[in-house]
């Protein structure tokens, strides 16, 4: 049984050293995640392929209580749903990337506390491969 990544492009993965996969102007080091092919800071079209640093600090965050859209979202439903934290990482002081936080106690988040990346299970396609997906925990 396979692990097939949420989407192709998103993340380094299979890894012992996963990363988000940005991009990087050539022109003006803007980082963007996920990654794009022109700046969305000077409109030049020389963005390179840039692995994300692994650990961020938390910049903002709220709690999803209901499945988002599905397509895109991927995970449970219906009962099976349970609320997840949401929030803005920043890594490297660069980039901020949204992601699904291991926390869902908003009461144990904080701005700024230090957090890592991780790989984690999300549900499964209709091959049965585990779809997994990226998301922060504290650390
Ligand atoms: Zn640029």
């Amino acid at each position: 049984m396979a692990q097939v990544p949420l989407a192709a492009g998103l993340f380094s993965w299979p890894s012992d050293d996963p990363r988000l996969l940005g991009s990087e102007c050539s022109a003006c080091a803007m980082v963007t995640f996920p990654s794009q092919d022109s700046c969305p800071r000077c409109a030049l079209t020389e963005m390179v392929s840039k692995p994300l640093a692994r650990r961020g600090r938390l910049w903002a965050w709220t709690t999803q209580n209901f499945p988002p859209p599905s397509p895109p979202y991927a995970g449970a439903s219906g009962k099976d749903f349970k609320p997840f934290a949401v929030g803005y990482v920043e890594l490297s002081g660069e980039v901020k990337v949204e992601a699904r936080l291991m926390e869902t106690d908003p009461a144990k988040l904080q701005n700024g506390m230090e957090m890592e990346l991780v790989i984690v299970p999300l549900g499964k396609n209709t091959d049965g491969d585990d779809i997994v997906t990226f998301a922060f925990t504290a650390c």
